[in-house]
């Protein structure tokens, strides 16, 4: 069983091989004025002072039901309150999260985490936390960036880890639907439905420790969503456990009975319910793909066209285009191997500087279709023409290949360079294509300018991923040095400024981490004061006492 990062992201026992990219460290000391020395390791685990939990586990253990004994599963399957455990589900894995965890400052713990088996066991988990006035916090892989599972309030609070229900119920293959329980990881769920010939398709960077309930709860939105769509659009229905009772949408592929309960359910980050099962829409395995990496002079080209392929019926699989901060970055972290090794080989970097390109201030695309053998090369070759009249020039496969390999690792960046005393973090925001490079400049500056109010200069990059036919995702990861002693202060303040400057500057709150608490205090400013109003009723109907993960999406 793969031991968790208390302290960061996913296997303990894998990090990310900065050394193995000979530029990387130097470029980053460089664009963000680093000394090189500083240093901010985790605290050691063994100081970190709890709580006392202030429920016992035998009660918890009668909660869930009293047929649980005589069984031959341990107790401690159940339910648990070490150490251990609750710190790993304190919090999700935001930048403020892992500060927190670094510093060892974990204030407000679950009293306790339970396990379901089964969905009777989180209806009578339900009923007992509505019964003693105990919040209840819904938890799937923990993997929130908004505050999403962390215990808010005075109350007792039980954490509902979904882990143990996790199996595929059953799997319609002439529909190509399947019910799902709502605790699987990425990687089982893909394992089941690929020994069936068929996939979700939706791909997270997250995907290895995130599960379906939780992508459902969030609205999440994977790699390749541009061809398969965001989870919304994955979901036929739902059967969620609510402080009044099972409520269970209709699987049909479309209805007109009124507005959607459905959409209500996802993105309801656990304050209505608990998800317990869904059914999913899936594709056949594609039996072809093709991945490729593309460079433009400017980032405005690469817009330009992907829209025009967006506009033209061409529905690429992945496509993600990074403006020149975050181009010149991603060739400076370049491993000195595999792809970039082919590509410097085969074209050489002084060929396509010759034609006026740069790898430090061009857009690099990468594009990528999936499908019958057939239909990829066709679109392909569609998608392929439409960028070269924008005046693409194409790297080939190897670039491309990398970048595949790695999407999972990078992740694991973020705790080496936490290590090292820089801030890093990652917001997402979508607007339509006539908006989009505006807010692009925009939200760069506000960023960059909220870093230098805390004396610090950012490393800014964007990419555009997860496109549609009227607009698109910007997703932002910015870098800073790490105003030591202040290192959340500081990070309010990019946070707050970036936040305010995609609300003034037409973009969604979120296109796909959801609200939590981080993002709690502009919801009002998305949906309206009425939207609230009407969210807060729905939320009175199903769960009067408030024990439905409290402090989230609504303040
Ligand atoms: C490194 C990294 C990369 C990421 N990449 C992506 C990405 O590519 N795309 C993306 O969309 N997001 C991404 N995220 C954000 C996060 O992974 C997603 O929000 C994900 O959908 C959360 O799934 P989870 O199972 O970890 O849920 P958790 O973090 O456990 O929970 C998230 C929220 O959903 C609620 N919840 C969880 N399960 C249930 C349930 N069964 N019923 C009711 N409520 C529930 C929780 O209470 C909480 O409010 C990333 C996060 C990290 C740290």
């Amino acid at each position: 069983m793969t031991e968790l990062r208390w302290y960061g992201w996913g296997d303990a026992a894998k990090t990310y091989a900065l050394n193995h990219r000979p530029d990387a460290w130097k470029f980053l000391c460089a664009a963000l004025d680093l000394g090189g020395e500083e240093r901010f390791p985790p605290c050691d685990f063994d100081s970190i002072n709890l709580r006392s939990p202030r429920i016992d586990e035998t009660t918890l253990l009668m909660a869930l039901a009293t047929d649980l004994r005589p069984t031959s599963t341990p107790a401690e399957a159940f339910v648990r309150n070490d150490k251990r455990v609750r710190v790993l589900h304190a919090y999700g894995r935001s930048y403020r999260d892992l500060i927190r965890l670094r510093r060892g400052e974990i204030l407000n713990p679950p009293d306790a985490v339970v396990f379901p088996a089964t969905e009777d066991q989180v209806v009578r988990l339900i009923q007992f936390c509505v019964d003693k006035n105990i919040a209840l916090v819904p938890f799937g892989g923990g993997s929130s960036v908004v505050g999403g599972v962390e215990p808010r309030g005075e109350r007792v609070t039980v954490t509902l880890d979904l882990a143990r229900l996790n199996r595929l119920i059953a799997l319609d293959a002439v529909s190509q639907t399947a019910t799902i329980e709502a605790g699987i990881l990425g990687p089982d769920l893909e394992r089941e439905l690929n020994a069936h010939g068929l996939t979700l398709g939706h791909l997270p960077q997250s995907f290895e420790f995130s599960t379906l309930g939780g992508w459902i709860a969030t609205r999440g939105a994977g790699l390749a969503s541009t061809k398969y769509g965001k989870i919304e659009a994955m979901t036929v229905s739902a059967r969620v456990a609510t402080p009044r009772g099972i409520v269970e949408t209709r699987a049909a592929p479309a209805t007109a009975a009124g507005p959607s309960f459905l959409q209500l359910v996802i993105g309801s980050e656990g304050t209505l319910g608990v998800i317990t099962q869904a059914t999913m829409r899936l594709h056949e395995l594609p039996k072809a793909s093709d991945y490729r990496a593309l460079l433009f002079k400017r980032f405005g080209d690469g817009v330009v066209a992907i829209r025009d392929m967006l506009q033209s019926d061409i529905a690429p699989a992945t496509v993600r285009l990074s403006d020149e901060d975050e181009t010149r970055s991603f060739f400076s972290l370049r491993e000195a191997s595999t792809g970039w090794k082919g590509f410097t080989e085969r074209i050489g970097i002084r060929a396509v500087t010759a034609l006026g390109y740069s790898f430090e201030r061009g857009a690099l695309m990468i594009l990528g279709f999936e499908g019958s053998a057939d239909a990829v090369s066709a679109e392909q070759a569609r998608g392929l023409a439409v960028c070269r009249a924008h005046g693409a020039f194409d790297l080939g496969h190897g670039v491309a290949r990398a970048w595949l390999r790695d999407r999972y690792e990078t992740p694991y960046l973020r705790d080496v360079l936490m290590d090292r005393g820089v801030l890093v973090d990652t917001l997402e925001t979508a607007t339509t294509w006539e908006n989009l490079e505006r807010l692009h400049g925009k939200l760069a500056a506000a960023i960059a300018d909220a870093a230098a109010s805390t004396g610090a200069r950012a490393l800014v990059m964007t990419h555009v991923s997860h496109c549609y036919r009227d607009g698109a995702s910007l997703y932002v990861t910015f870098l800073a040095r790490m105003a030591r002693g202040k290192e959340i202060e500081q990070w309010e303040t990019i946070k707050r400024a970036a936040t305010d400057c995609i609300m003034a500057n037409g973009g969604t709150l979120t296109h796909h981490h959801g609200v939590g608490y981080e993002h709690a205090p502009w919801m009002e400013k998305e949906i309206g004061a009425r939207g609230m109003d009407a969210l807060r009723a729905v939320k009175q109907a199903l769960d009067p006492n408030d024990i439905m993960n409290p402090g989230k999406i609504f303040q």
